[in-house]
């Protein structure tokens, strides 16, 4: 996979508002927040989206959505709800390509997204 913003994330090369880590992801602030909350939560392994992905990753996946749960309890907005999103290829809206799952919350979402 080619280099991306993430995995010089994951490398240490560029900064980042780190929430949550262990061996499998890494959980850091987006630093264009859409939402009061919005945190990016990211598998260590360099796979470019959930397409990509394999039955291989199924664990890691879970893990990838429990972390999300994490840490939308940690930054206060599970009891009121928040949105977890993946964007996929250029018609989901994705522009990096190092599997994501965004965490929003702290505002009421709208449906559908635009
Ligand atoms: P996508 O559009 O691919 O679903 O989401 C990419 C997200 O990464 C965007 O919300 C964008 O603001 C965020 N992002 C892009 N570059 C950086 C960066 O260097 N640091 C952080 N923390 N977030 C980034």
């Amino acid at each position: 996979m080619t280099e991306t913003v993430f995995s010089k994330i994951l490398s240490g090369e560029i900064p980042a508002d780190i929430v949550f880590e262990d061996d499998q992801v890494l959980a850091f602030r987006d630093n264009n927040p859409k939402a009061p909350t919005h945190v990016l939560v990211i598998p260590r392994k360099p796979i470019p989206s959930i397409a990509e992905t394999s039955d291989e990753d199924r664990e890691l996946l879970g893990h990838c959505l429990r972390v999300c749960a994490r840490v939308a309890e940690d930054a206060g907005v599970s009891e009121d709800g928040y949105r977890i999103v993946a964007n996929i290829g250029s018609h989901g809206g994705q522009t990096v390509f190092h599997l994501h799952f965004h965490v929003l919350g702290g505002r009421r979402m709208t449906w559908p997204p635009g």
